[in-house]
């Protein structure tokens, strides 16, 4: 979750929640990369040290593979022509570029002259394919579930009772336990 309070100047106090283990960073016109965290496709907000641990190599893997894919379909698909005419060849650019890295990430091509290390390269990378801002939905520990929090539990609750709203719930649970001592009794068993 991104809180973002705007005054009357350019500068905004910006806050960043991490949604596994609450974890908060703040500060003036801070950006997620500075508050060492990342927001995956599905907005969700997770500090570094629960998804670097992946390697941010075997990430930007993900990420470009995915990239590479959606480029393809769409030039493959039938209205690309009209769409995209304008630019077509920089668009195929753009591909060529995105396999390019790929082949260098994997090892097929050499590191690129202007690079003194794979970590330099990595970093640009990062940065460059908006990891950041856009991490892979397929890495994201909320997003497939290796993390299930409270919102999770929430959706697979409305799935299972699809008829039942919010506040039908709440009476539910007044009525049968009463109070939250009960509850936790029940449910714990002591
Ligand atoms: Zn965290
Ligand atoms: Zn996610």
């Amino acid at each position: 979750m991104k809180i973002r309070t705007d005054f009357v100047t350019n500068s905004s106090s910006s806050s960043f929640v991490c949604e596994i283990c609450n974890h908060v960073e703040s500060g003036w016109d801070m950006c997620i990369k500075e508050a060492r965290m990342i927001e995956c496709d599905n907005g969700h907000i997770l500090c570094w040290d629960h998804i670097f641990s992946i390697g941010k190599k075997d990430i930007l893997i993900a990420k470009i593979k995915d990239k590479i894919n959606r480029s393809e379909n769409k030039i493959k698909s039938k209205d690309f022509k009209r769409k995209y005419d304008f630019n077509e060849k920089h668009y195929k650019e753009i591909l060529e570029e995105d396999k390019k890295n790929l082949r260098i990430l994997t090892g097929i091509m050499t590191l690129p002259e202007n690079f003194s290390s794979e970590e330099d390269f990595i970093e640009e990378l990062l940065d460059m394919y908006d990891v950041f801002y856009c991490f892979p939905e397929k890495l994201c520990p909320i997003c497939n579930f290796d993390h299930v929090n409270k919102d999770v539990l929430s959706l697979y609750l409305k799935s299972l009772y699809p008829d039942k709203e919010e506040g039908d719930f709440k009476r539910e649970i007044k009525e049968k336990y009463g109070t939250y001592l009960n509850l936790t009794r029940e449910v714990e068993g002591d």
